[in-house]
Parts: C-alpha cells; sequence; structure tokens
C-alpha cells in the first residue's frame, strides 16, 4: 500500500508525495515547487527516489532540478517530453509499467492539454495521477492537442475501474461546477456533489481525490451522450467528439 499525501502548493496546484512503507522508496508526483517536498521529506524521514512528471508545464515541473541535486532522485516523463522536462532520466510511454516498492504503476498516455502528457495508475490501489488531463468537474485545456485526441485520452480514463481515485493537479472544482451546472442544470448527482464542493471549499478543505464514478455521474467532459446536456446545446444528433468539443469551447469562454 502506499502512502498519498497531498502538498497544496502556489495558488491552486496539488503535489502528490507517495511512499511504499514495505520498501520505504517514495516518488513525488509533479512537483511544481522543490521545498515543499523538501520539507515533508525531512519530517517524515524518507528519501525521494523517482520524479514522476505527467506534463512539462513550469507548475508541474519546476521543483525538478533542485529535488533532483539535493535527493539524487531519478526523473521519469513522457518519451515525447524528452527536450521538455528538465532533468529527465527515463523516458516513458503507453504501457510502460513503473514500480514504487510492490506497487506497480501504469503509464498511459493522454494527449490534448499537451501532445506529451501522460497520466500514472496506480491499479492496486485504485490511484490515478491525471496531471491536467481530467479535473473534478472539467478537463485540461487544450494547448497542443485536438478535441478528438483529447477525447480519445479522456475515454481511455472512463474505461478504468469505477472506484479509481482522481488525484488531478489542480483545485479547480468550485469554478468547473459552476459551469458544469450552466450544461446540466437538472443532475441531480451534479447538484448533490455541488453542496458539498461549497461545503469543503468554505472550510478551506480540498474537494481532490474524486472518482471515477462520481466524475462519470456529474463531469460534462465525460457526458457527451447526456440527452439533458446535448439537447441545451442544441446538438442531439452530434458525435460524442462534436459535444465534447463544444462543451471544451464553451468552458474556454466561460
Ligand atoms: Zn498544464
Ligand atoms: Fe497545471
Amino acid at each position: 500500500m502506499l502512502d498519498i499525501i497531498q502538498i497544496p502548493v502556489l495558488k491552486d496546484n496539488y503535489i502528490y508525495l507517495l511512499h511504499d512503507s514495505a520498501s520505504d522508496e517514495t516518488a513525488v508526483v509533479d512537483p511544481a515547487e522543490a521545498n515543499p517536498v523538501l520539507r515533508i521529506l525531512a519530517e517524515k524521514n524518507w528519501t525521494l527516489n523517482y520524479i514522476f512528471n505527467t506534463h512539462h508545464h513550469w507548475d508541474h515541473v519546476g521543483g525538478n532540478l533542485l529535488l533532483k541535486e539535493r535527493t539524487g532522485c531519478g526523473v521519469i516523463a513522457s518519451s515525447y517530453d524528452q527536450n521538455r522536462i528538465p532533468g529527465i532520466d527515463q523516458a516513458v510511454s503507453e504501457g510502460d509499467m513503473l514500480r514504487l516498492g510492490d506497487e506497480v504503476i501504469e503509464v498511459i498516455n493522454t494527449p490534448g492539454h499537451t501532445l506529451g502528457h501522460i497520466v500514472y495508475f496506480c491499479r492496486q490501489q485504485h490511484a490515478l495521477f491525471c496531471g491536467d488531463t481530467l479535473f473534478s468537474l472539467g478537463c485540461g485545456r487544450l494547448f497542443e492537442g485536438t478535441p478528438e485526441q483529447m477525447w480519445h485520452s479522456l475515454q481511455k480514463i472512463r474505461a478504468l475501474p469505477d472506484e479509481t481515485k482522481i488525484y488531478c493537479a489542480h483545485e479547480y472544482t468550485e469554478n468547473n461546477a459552476r459551469f458544469a451546472l450552466s450544461v446540466d442544470p437538472d443532475n441531480i448527482a451534479l447538484k448533490r456533489y455541488n453542496e458539498t464542493i461549497h461545503r469543503l471549499r468554505a472550510q478551506n478543505k480540498s474537494t481532490i481525490p474524486t472518482t471515477l464514478a462520481q466524475e462519470k455521474a456529474c463531469n460534462p467532459f465525460l457526458r457527451p451522450e447526456s440527452a439533458a446536456i446535448r439537447q441545451i446545446l442544441n446538438m442531439p444528433e452530434n458525435k460524442n467528439v462534436d459535444v465534447f468539443a463544444r462543451l471544451r469551447q464553451m468552458k474556454d469562454h466561460f
């Protein structure tokens, strides 16, 4: 079993520290900054073995070089991003299996937000570290990929087990909920989740991790089949990818 520590940094980023107690191995996912990670490593008396990056944006790799210098850890990232991930040691892609102690972590390619974006799935623990591909009630902006690529990536995530915990890299949920309600106002599961979100945020608590089951019920970007959403968009017969693309475009201007 992995211990998973969520570290809030910057304005709304989350770094995840993973520790396997049997082997005493430690990894960090998307260290935007080094110092908050170094602080917790010292507190716990853990040694950092690996950095796992989901993509090359500065708010996901900003701590790479200092962490590497201080701990000697290895940097694992997408083969597509070999020339734009600071300190990369091991290039990985779809189907590669990483190990942290006894835990196996699968790499899944999810182009869309960026072309090299990957996510890390720990099947034994039902934990997905998905960077800026899927957010609670949202998904990443399409900076590099096409709607077709992103929709394909999201379908791969949607096919994982319902109980999968979604450890995304940003606390965007409250904002995302406003958009989700605007395109799916009668969704009872969404309305109920929205109340939970407001309660948590009012106490300055994290809404993450969410679960895949909850996102499949509430996140419009995983629900282009929904008749209610299609009616509001006036796209009754369109393909899922076109409904997805329209939702993404509307969210960009929301
Ligand atoms: Zn990003
Ligand atoms: Fe980000």
